[in-house]
């Protein structure tokens, strides 16, 4: 918290915050993945997810602590002293604390900078199809609150889609622009398959330009040999599609097995779904040599790590 490392019931903020009381505030959400082999913890595309936290902090006119590296050598620290010996999840977020003034002015507020982790096994059913439904609730426009940063308060707009789907039945939301156009879901993106080739819509469709995103983009292409083609996507294209997933940290790959009740394919993962899901896997716990630069290691007297 701020720049040391405190106890968990030690890290308490005013109810004057702003980011508590007006949604001020910038995060991440990374995923810590261990390699039992190595005992090693390895997080996944870290300085990445801080760059994306920069990013999203400059549009709310905020300033990270530090920079990008040093960032990194704290966030990493603070999981090798919580020695997570699992799976976890490392949460940091820049905020703006106290008010000088009252109102709406960004600059009326101090910058403030915090980050925690725990452990964190699955976040969606990855190992079946997902039952997904359109959601009422539109994704929010780059122009009113921008979607491309994690901004705290934006996130009423994902919640609000999910909730209700969970509540309608379905594992998951699925969120179209105001144009009518698909987005993502409530914290993940999507891909299709059609005709052999990957489509996802592009970064101008009011999505979090996601990391496993950009991963899943370069490892089709590069693995695989697949055709990544970002593209406008209409909704009912959703209905005929040969697969479709989601990915995200969270999420990962998640197959989707059917939306609005219509079926995906047979309704289970799908064979190039199943295909980038395991080499994902595999390759976030740092077991795949050729992305390993992708892969932090936490602890810094693991035993055999290089
Ligand atoms: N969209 C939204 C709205 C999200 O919150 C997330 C999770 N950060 C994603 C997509 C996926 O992004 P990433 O792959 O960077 O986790």
């Amino acid at each position: 918290m701020g720049d040391k490392f405190v106890p968990a019931a030690e890290a308490t903020i005013s109810v004057r915050t702003m980011a508590f009381n007006s949604g001020w505030s910038v995060f991440e959400g990374i995923r810590a993945y261990w390699n039992e082999e190595e005992e090693q913890l390895f997080v996944f595309r870290l300085p990445e997810h801080l760059q994306r936290l920069h990013n999203s902090a400059r549009i709310l006119r905020m300033e990270l602590p530090a920079d990008i590296d040093e960032m990194v050598e704290r966030c990493r620290s603070l999981l090798e002293r919580n020695n997570l010996r699992e799976d976890s999840y490392l949460r940091p977020i820049a905020y703006k604390g106290l008010p000088t003034k009252l109102g709406v002015n960004l600059l009326d507020a101090v910058d403030e900078f915090v980050a925690y982790c725990f452990p964190q096994g699955r976040y969606l059913p990855t190992e079946r199809g997902l039952s997904v439904g359109v959601s009422s609730w539109v994704r929010i426009q780059d122009n009113a609150a921008p979607p491309r940063a994690k901004i705290g308060g934006t996130y009423v707009n994902p919640a609000l889609a999910k909730t209700d789907s969970l509540l309608q039945g379905f594992d998951e939301a699925l969120m179209l622009t105001s144009e009518g156009n698909v987005a993502e879901g409530s914290t993940s993106n999507l891909f299709l398959v059609v005709n052999g080739e990957l489509v996802t819509p592009p970064s101008t469709e009011d999505i979090l330009v996601g990391i496993t995103r950009g991963t899943i983009m370069e490892i089709a292409e590069e693995e695989f040999g697949l055709k990544v083609r970002e593209r406008v996507v209409d909704r009912s294209e959703l209905y005929s599609v040969d697969e479709a997933f989601l990915c995200g940290t969270g999420a990962e790959v998640a197959a989707i097995g059917s939306v609005d009740g219509r079926r995906i394919g047979d309704g289970n993962i799908g064979p190039i779904t199943r295909q980038l899901q395991e080499f994902y896997l595999d390759m976030v716990r740092g077991k795949n040599p050729k992305y390993r630069h992708w892969c932090t290691p936490v602890h810094t007297s693991a035993a055999g790590t290089s």
